[in-house]
């Protein structure tokens, strides 16, 4: 074990706030600040101090369970090993190499993210993988990549944040979801900047805003709109910006001028002055910056809501320039480099595209296998999930828990129980886990070391400070273990270093080109923000601002998104006459599998809740605390009410971190957006029922 502080990062979402970890002498570790890390400055929220929690948990686990006779008991490495290669090699006997599922997660750090997608490809030769991020910003990532030829959430690094005229934040909450980048819109006021936060509900973040916009959920495609008509017909756009570096603006143009500012008011419940007041802000800095989270993302149009706010950046001549310009506030751990090197669905390492030849022959040759006997895209992770149990057989999961975060998730849970085989790695018994036939125990962030890409594109290294316990292995080693049984005997390291050195020559490149870094750069530079490639001479410097010369289209040019006002898939109706979005605490994390297994910060949140305004639980019948059934076509959650005037008395709100009763993804829509496939998290009808009256 290490004696002193170990630097490294929280193993929660996406900003990595930076950390040390020190020794305890009864054994452990504790957390101690790490000024020296510019992106949180030693500020941590509640989730990252109490992370090494989960670490000594009681209820962590620390040896591998098969299912005997119907229950789940403790076994031997290599039983459960050789249990898991022939559940797989019996449904790809039997069925065909598709009926193998692989589904990752977006905490993955990037090793294991890029070693899971080549055992899919190369060992199962399965199509069927894809991983929960497609959960997360995967319509942010897909319109970023329409708009400017590439997507990297954030384009410029945080500190530019303060030093913008203004910071348009849509559907993002990030007083709970990220605590410590509050500071950034602290400092953007201090500086004489102005924050308009859009959300149906006045957050906690929307209290920091000099105007917040609350929305109808589901409705931000008109907003944005709106707000590019009324730009236009005040002559704000900036006309010499979209003639030299943009295409496609008369059709945007004519799209938004068919959505009349009262036309919007209506569709969306914020009113024409309102509106203007968002544009004058807007408008009136030379610097000026617009940034999504869930919000926008996860709707059935997803894609389309978030190109119609880039197109904000465009009109007025901000993206791609100094301080300026659209970012996607990612929320996972790695969902920026989860989502870069092979485990989606449709995609390769250096986030290039499965089905492009030149890419298949780049990454086979790493591999050393032919193109040829590399799979195409698979499924989306809904329809992946979806198919469980009939297409797809057999299933190895690792680092997500779906019967709590997939859309329709009653619906998911009994798919993942129809399974032939199903087999999971975690560190705890998710509510996934209690479903598999066989459990592998794993380690954790501070026992293993590994990159991860945060929010930026800042590619992080975060370090082993700690011995793991008896009886746990690495995800690493599960894949080189799994592939030796599964007939592949070399190309699956179990050291993180050495798959880093494949990685990088696998993304060399890439859009998402890491062939420049190294481990001991990471540990020098405090991180390097990608693309880096490798320079002839001396080191690349790595790219913390992106597009300012250029975009990473083929002309160079930013492309317009002409989209037009679409519904909700499921607008309420007599039956279900309430709108349902749902969101995050910030005492808990994700589906909740890690957090919820923390004292502190289930004291904190220990449950769900049902967040309705006065005047619904009036109707309702309603006290604060009594139990109130939320309704959907799709199932029922029942949770305590909790009354407040921050939240549209057509809305509400569920968070959606635990598992039973309070279920709220029981009810959530699985409409995916036509381009990403992302699920429409934040819209569906519902009707209230009281409980027990
Ligand atoms: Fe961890 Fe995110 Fe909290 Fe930072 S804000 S301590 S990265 S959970």
């Amino acid at each position: 074990m290490q004696t002193s502080a170990t630097p490294t990062h929280c193993p929660y979402c996406a900003l990595q706030c930076g950390m040390s970890l020190t020794p305890e002498p009864e054994g452990g570790v504790a957390v101690v600040e790490r000024p020296d890390f510019p992106v949180n400055r030693g500020a941590l929220c509640g989730k990252g101090r109490t992370a090494p929690a989960v670490l000594s948990s009681r209820v962590r686990l620390t040896t591998p369970l098969v299912r005997r006779a119907g229950v789940l008991e403790p076994a031997s490495w290599e039983e459960a090993l050789d249990r898991i290669a022939e559940g797989l090699t019996r449904t790809r006997t039997e069925h065909g190499p598709d009926a193998c599922g692989v589904f990752g997660g977006g905490g993955l750090t990037n090793e294991k993210a890029y070693l899971l997608g080549k055992f899919a490809r190369i060992v199962l030769r399965t199509s069927q993988i894809d991983y929960n991020g497609r959960f997360c910003m995967s319509s942010a990532a897909a319109a970023g990549m329409k708009a400017f030829g590439l997507d990297r959430g954030l384009p410029f690094p945080l500190e530019d944040i303060p030093k913008t005229g203004c910071v348009v934040l849509v559907g993002s909450n990030l007083a709970e979801t990220m605590p410590p980048a509050l500071r950034y819109l602290t400092e953007l006021k201090e500086n004489g900047g102005t924050l308009i936060v859009i959300d149906p509900r006045r957050t906690r973040t929307a209290e920091q805003a000099d105007l917040h916009l609350s929305p109808r959920p589901g409705t931000d495609l008109a907003l944005a709109l709106g707000l590019l008509h009324l730009i236009v017909a005040e002559g704000r756009t900036d006309e010499e910006y979209i003639r030299e570096r943009t295409s496609g603006w008369e059709e945007a143009r004519a799209a938004a001028m068919a959505h009349w500012p009262e036309y919007v008011e209506r569709i969306t419940g914020v009113s024409v002055p309102q509106l203007r007041e968002a544009v004058r802000l807007f408008c009136e800095p030379e610097n000026a910056m617009v940034l999504t989270a869930r919000g926008p993302e996860q709707q059935s149009k997803g894609t389309d809501t978030v190109g119609a706010w880039i197109n904000l950046t465009l009109a007025t001549g901000r993206a791609g320039r100094p301080l300026s310009g659209y970012g996607c506030l990612t929320g996972q751990g790695n969902g920026q480099g989860g989502r870069e090197h092979g485990q989606k669905a449709d995609q390769l390492p250096g986030y290039r595209k499965l089905v492009d030849p030149e890419a298949r022959r780049h990454v086979a040759e790493v591999w050393g296998v032919d193109p040829d006997s590399l799979p195409g895209p698979g499924r989306s992770a809904y329809e992946l999930l979806d198919a469980l149990g009939t297409d797809i057989r057999s299933l190895l999961l690792m680092g997500s828990n779906p019967v709590v975060s997939a859309p329709r998730a009653a619906h998911i849970e009994d798919r993942i129980r129809s399974l032939d085989f199903l087999a999971v790695c975690d560190v705890v018994l998710s509510e996934t886990a209690e479903l598999a036939d066989v459990v592998l125990p794993v380690t954790q962030w501070a026992e293993e070391t590994g990159t991860t890409t945060n929010l930026e594109g800042r590619v992080l290294l975060r370090r082993r400070a700690i011995t793991p316990p008896d009886g746990v292995r690495s995800d690493l080693e599960v894949m080189h273990e799994l592939a030796a049984r599964l007939g592949v005997e070399k190309g699956f390291s179990t050291d993180a270093e050495e798959v880093f050195e494949e990685l990088r020559r696998a993304s060399a490149g890439g859009a998402a080109d890491y062939s420049g870094i190294t481990y001991r750069r990471l540990a020098e530079e405090n991180g390097v923000f990608w693309p880096c490639p490798t320079a002839a001479e001396e080191a690349h410097p790595g790219t913390p601002r992106l597009f300012l010369d250029r975009f990473a289209t083929e002309d160079g040019r930013a492309v317009f998104a002409p989209v037009s006002h679409r519904a909700i898939a499921e607008e309420p109706d007599e039956e279900y006459p309430v709108l349902l979005t749902t969101g995050r605490v910030v005492a808990q994390y994700q589906s909740g599998a890690q957090t919820r297994r923390v004292d502190e910060l289930n004291a904190a949140a220990p449950g769900p809740f049902v967040e309705l305004h006065p005047r619904l639980a009036e109707r309702l019948g309603a006290a604060e605390g009594d139990p109130v059934a939320v309704v959907s076509r799709r199932g029922r959650a029942v949770a305590p009410a909790r009354i407040t005037t921050n939240i549209r008395p057509d809305t509400v709100f569920m968070p959606f971190h635990w598992p039973g009763e309070g279920r709220a993804n029981t009810l959530t829509n699985p409409a995916l957006d036509p381009t990403s496939r992302m699920p429409e998290f934040k819209a569906c009808a519902v009707r209230l029922e009281t409980v027990g009256k």
